[in-house]
């Protein structure tokens, strides 16, 4: 039996635009830029192809987006129409410094927060977290300044050196920071997927929040389907990750996804703080719903399809062991500050419980096929949160 999934053949045409400065640089200080390419165009064979959609897509790390530093933690995809507004190509891009940034987040974060080691001495100590954090953040600050004097190529350079990082760690990291660019890539494939442009013209900011969640549970989707449910049940792949049975390998991967989620919550309230030039910050805005609201449906999703779909293959104790791996990992977040209290209270707001029922309205008039099945459990959340806030004001 083959452990590798069906090739597809498509008419994609695609490109991509790397900083020439780039080409200077050693491999681990370009891998960022490749792989991050390289989890955009995946998505969006598989993507654009399904849902007859233009072939043809583009990935460009040297636009300056609106709004935007070339350091700013953020990616975005715009689309190509024609006169009558049929899309012909789709763009997607980052910030030029921010997949080197993404990489530096993978190897002083993600790589402890997944290490069971380093996160029992995060649990027994919150405030090492943030220190983990701050160190992460002056790396990235040290390429600012380096990128202000003398470019982009320079900038990757001194943040790697401020970080002690060589080309002997990006086997440690390339896994982490895959995960977390997979994560960022299908988010902004997914808005082309499922046809927002389509209304870009008369979007209310309600609409433009959903779709938000709407791509945030698409990307969700497809991560589930890489790490989990597409995981080979052969000997070579088990023996390739160094585990004995099927159910190790599906129970590693579901920990690994779900623990991605979570660093990219991490990510999201670092780069709130850029945003706000404040402390850390899952606020949310008229164009964009609160991290945390975002990161609890992302989960749930997640969690749901593991749990309903892998039933008969996790025993009971597994899956409980995933609960409690994720729980012991929220509170953490909680304690270390990286989740603050008040923002869990933005989550409440009636403005953003609005945006759930939105969502669910969209995913229906848009066909999302992947979430038909989350309609109802949207509607259903909407709901509860109404029956919370009502209680709460009388
Ligand atoms: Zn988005």
């Amino acid at each position: 039996m083959s452990s590798r999934r069906e090739p597809i053949e498509t008419g994609l045409t695609s490109s991509v635009v790397y900083p020439s400065g780039l080409f200077s640089l050693e491999k681990d200080e370009v891998y960022p830029y490749e792989r991050f390419a390289y989890n955009v165009l995946d998505a969006g064979v598989y993507g654009l192809h399904l849902r007859g959609l233009p072939e043809s897509i583009s990935v460009d790390f040297t636009r300056v987006l609106p709004g935007c530093s070339p350091w700013s933690i953020n990616a975005s995809v715009s689309v190509n129409q024609d006169s009558d507004g049929r899309p012909l190509s789709f763009t997607l891009s980052t910030p030029e410094f921010a997949p080197a940034i993404f990489y530096m987040f993978a190897a002083i974060i993600i790589s402890d927060f997944f290490d069971d080691d380093s996160f029992v001495a995060f649990k027994d100590d919150p405030r090492k977290l943030g220190e983990r954090i701050q160190h992460f953040i002056d790396g990235a600050s040290a390429g600012v300044r380096a990128y202000r004097d003398k470019g982009l190529a320079h900038a990757i350079r001194a943040g790697y050196e401020h970080l002690d990082l060589s080309i002997l760690d990006l086997q440690n990291y390339a896994d982490g920071f895959d995960l977390l660019t997979k994560q960022i890539a299908y988010h902004e494939v997914a808005h082309a997927y499922i046809r927002q442009f389509m209304r870009d013209q008369d979007t209310s900011s309600t609409q433009g929040r959903a779709f938000e969640l709407i791509a945030d549970l698409v990307a969700t989707e497809w991560l589930y389907n890489v790490m989990v449910r597409n995981t080979p049940d052969t000997e070579e792949y088990r023996e390739f990750r160094g585990l004995d049975t099927y159910a190790d390998t599906i129970l590693t991967n579901s920990l690994m996804s779900i623990r991605s989620q979570q660093a990219g919550l991490i990510l999201s309230a670092i780069s709130g703080a850029q945003r706000t030039k404040g402390p850390l910050s899952l606020t949310g805005s008229k164009s964009h719903p609160p991290a945390l609201q975002r990161y609890q449906l992302q989960h749930i999703h997640l969690y749901t399809l593991i749990a309903s779909n892998f039933s008969d293959v996790l025993p009971e104790e597994n899956l409980a062991l995933v609960g409690q791996d994720w729980s012991e990992r929220m509170d953490m977040l909680v304690r270390s500050g990286v989740i603050p209290l008040h923002d869990l209270e933005d989550s409440l707001d009636l403005l953003h419980c609005d945006t759930i029922e939105t969502a669910a309205d969209l995913i229906e008039e848009h066909n999302v096929p992947e979430l038909r099945r989350t309609v109802e459990y949207l509607r259903a959340t909407r709901e509860n949160l109404a029956r919370v806030l009502q209680k709460r004001n009388r």
